[in-house]
């Protein structure tokens, strides 16, 4: 058995066996994973990734699950996490530079410190940087996949890739990956400007997003995808859905398009409340909502 084998892999980061994917979560919802793993550096990276190729084992990748509904079963694979990982920023001019990973809040407040805009639409977005890369995230009609110069991430077999703009492909909510990978450093430029005028779009920003969204809630941010002709939100709030819950799953009376966990909520819950707007919609409307967030487990 595979999990007997993986104390004889090189790895320096911690391996937690049975963890609570809940408390990786930003919903606080999921299963228990059999093993969860937090590589320090692009060895123990490599090294995880290789053995779970060699034997086969289900590899899932989570930044801060903001994006993610895990399921209540959990995975019975190898999870991987970034959180310990050693992580260098590097500064140049307009360019920062990260290898590992870090909150996209902390990202702002670099570039805020050294006076490069360009980022300030990524305000309020609970993610980390090389999740946020992998899900191009993106507000007011810009997406984290403007800012990317240069990517590298480990494939499947544990093998490093570096990927030049030139070779960067990215759509609405769709990051450069075509296949499995974990991106695990990034090269991301913006503009000179001024701190007091960046720092006053990211205050406005901030006073924005606290006055439509459920910022201080644990939701997933928008469930649905909008599209040119429809906007999910408003279609879910028209048809009276709003409050509408499953357990302790509710449409948020804030902003319709995000379900937030009042407490004891269940993937199931998340899950039913999904088919059950969705209906509703298509009946009212005859629009079918694409979901805009991921849903793994087993
Ligand atoms: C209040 C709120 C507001 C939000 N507003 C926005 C918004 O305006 N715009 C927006 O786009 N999103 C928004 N979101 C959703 C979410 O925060 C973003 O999509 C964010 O970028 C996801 O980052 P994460 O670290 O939580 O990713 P996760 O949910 O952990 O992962 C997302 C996906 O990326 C994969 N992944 C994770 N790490 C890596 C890696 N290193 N390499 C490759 N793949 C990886 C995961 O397997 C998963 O498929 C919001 C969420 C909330 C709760």
């Amino acid at each position: 058995m595979w999990i007997d084998k993986l104390k004889d892999v090189s790895f320096d980061g911690r391996m937690m066996h049975n963890m609570s994917l809940a408390s990786l979560s930003y919903l606080n919802i999921g299963g228990v994973a059999k093993v969860v793993c937090y590589p320090l550096h692009v060895e123990d990276l490599s090294n995880i990734l290789n053995f779970c190729f060699c034997f086969n084992v289900p590899v899932l990748v989570l930044g801060n699950a903001s994006n993610t509904l895990l399921s209540d079963a959990g995975w019975s694979g190898v999870v991987i996490s970034l959180k310990h990982f050693l992580t260098k920023i590097t500064v140049e001019n307009d360019s920062i530079e990260i290898l590992g990973d870090i909150r996209l809040e902390k990202l702002l407040a670099i570039a805020s410190k050294n006076n490069i805009a360009g980022f300030e639409f990524l305000t309020a977005i609970p993610g980390v940087v090389m999740a946020s890369i992998n899900g191009n995230a993106g507000a007011e009609k810009c997406s984290i996949s403007d800012l990317l110069m240069e990517y590298k991430y480990m494939d499947i077999q544990g093998c490093s890739h570096s990927v030049s703009k030139k070779d960067i492909l990215c759509s609405y909510r769709k990051g450069p990956l075509q296949t499995f990978g974990i991106i695990y450093s990034a090269c991301l430029k913006g503009e000179m400007s001024q701190k007091d005028l960046i720092q006053k779009s990211v205050k406005e920003k901030w006073e924005y997003r606290r006055n439509r969204q459920p910022i201080s809630e644990r939701s997933l941010g928008c469930v649905f995808k909008n599209a040119t002709d429809y906007c999910a939100g408003q279609l879910i709030e028209h048809a009276g859905l709003k409050k509408k819950s499953v357990g302790d799953v509710a449409v948020s009376d804030i902003h319709a398009n995000f379900f937030v966990n009042n407490g004891r909520g269940k993937s199931i819950d998340f899950l039913n409340l999904i088919e059950e707007v969705r209906y509703c919609v298509q009946n009212k409307f005859g629009v079918f909502l694409e979901l805009e967030i991921k849903k793994v487990g087993d």
